[in-house]
């Protein structure tokens, strides 16, 4: 139970509409967010296993609220895909990360790709592909700077029209990845219809392979299925060197993870950038 004061009274409410109210707040709050502008990316680096150079960046999103200080995105992307609000949101995204892939291109940097994650609700925009491809020609981006990055639960509904939409996003020339790979339910279903061109194992994976020979076995499977399909493999939530140089041993493509940086903002990851080619 908790208890509200207010007006010279106390009230005792449920958890239920104590949830009830947080979400209604926290609706107003991200509409009002939207519009003052409070969101903001930030960009974790991806490390090629083969090269040992960055192979692209994942944007995350950030939620500098002026009284509540910085929010991550597990507090509010729910709620935002609830009520909606996820598709201005998820518009403002895909513009940033193209804004910002401009302003790195035009100042001579040379960034790999741009990853961003796109929720479900996004997929079903019956305008996304044409709103997608206007922002990338705003922007002058080449659609191959992109990458979307999709989960498991995007095609539990429907997975006839995402794959459809997915295909027509590749066929802008942006990169499909399921994100949280191994997460899900019907995972080899999913690999055998769906239009991807990368798989994140996820952090879980990652997660139990020092303390399990199971999980060995299972990560080395997902790779060479991957492989064998064509598919990139990059494991994501790689913390110590000894989960890096497993994965390594295991054909695995890219990492990211604390290990080589946490998501930085847009000048402190030039700031990493510089100090990892100096050394
Ligand atoms: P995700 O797409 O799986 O993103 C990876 C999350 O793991 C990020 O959390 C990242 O900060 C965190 N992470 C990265 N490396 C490590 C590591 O080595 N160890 C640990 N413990 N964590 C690591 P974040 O930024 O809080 O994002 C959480 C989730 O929110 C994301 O999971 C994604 O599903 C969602 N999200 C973030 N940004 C957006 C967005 O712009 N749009 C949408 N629709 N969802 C977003
Ligand atoms: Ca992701
Ligand atoms: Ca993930
Ligand atoms: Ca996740």
């Amino acid at each position: 139970q908790h208890v509200v004061e207010g007006g010279g009274y106390t009230f005792y409410v449920s958890e239920m509409y104590q949830g009830y109210l947080a979400s209604k707040a926290l609706m107003r709050d991200l509409k009002q967010a939207t519009e003052a502008g409070e969101f903001q990316l930030v960009y974790q680096p991806k490390i090629d296993l083969a090269t040992q150079r960055l192979a692209g960046l994942e944007a995350l999103i950030r939620w500098r609220h002026p009284e509540k200080g910085l929010i991550g995105p597990a507090a509010f992307i729910a709620e935002a895909e609830r009520s909606g609000m996820i598709v201005p949101i998820g518009a403002w995204v895909f513009a940033e990360a193209c804004r910002q892939l401009k302003a790195w291109n035009n100042a001579g940097l040379r960034m790999p790709t741009v990853a961003v994650n796109l929720s479900p609700v996004q997929l079903k925009q019956a305008d996304l592909v044409e709103q997608f491809r206007d922002t990338l020609k705003r922007y002058d981006i080449k659609p191959a700077q992109l990458e979307l990055e999709v989960t498991e639960s995007t095609f539990i509904d429907d997975i006839g029209a995402s794959s459809v939409t997915l295909q027509q996003l590749r066929d802008l020339g942006v990169c499909v990845a399921i994100d949280d790979f191994g997460t899900g339910y019907s995972s080899l279903t999913y690999l055998q219809r769906l239009p991807v061109d990368r798989l994140k194992l996820d952090r879980s994976f990652v997660t139990a392979l020092e303390a399990s020979a199971q999980t060995e076995r299972i990560v080395e499977a997902i790779i060479t299925l991957s492989h064998g399909l064509g598919l990139r493999v990059i494991a994501e939530g790689v913390e110590t060197e000894q989960q890096l140089t497993m994965l390594r041993a295991k054909g695995c493509d890219e990492v990211q993870g604390f290990w080589f940086s946490k998501p930085l903002m847009a000048d402190e990851l030039i700031a990493w950038l510089k100090a990892r080619t100096s050394t």
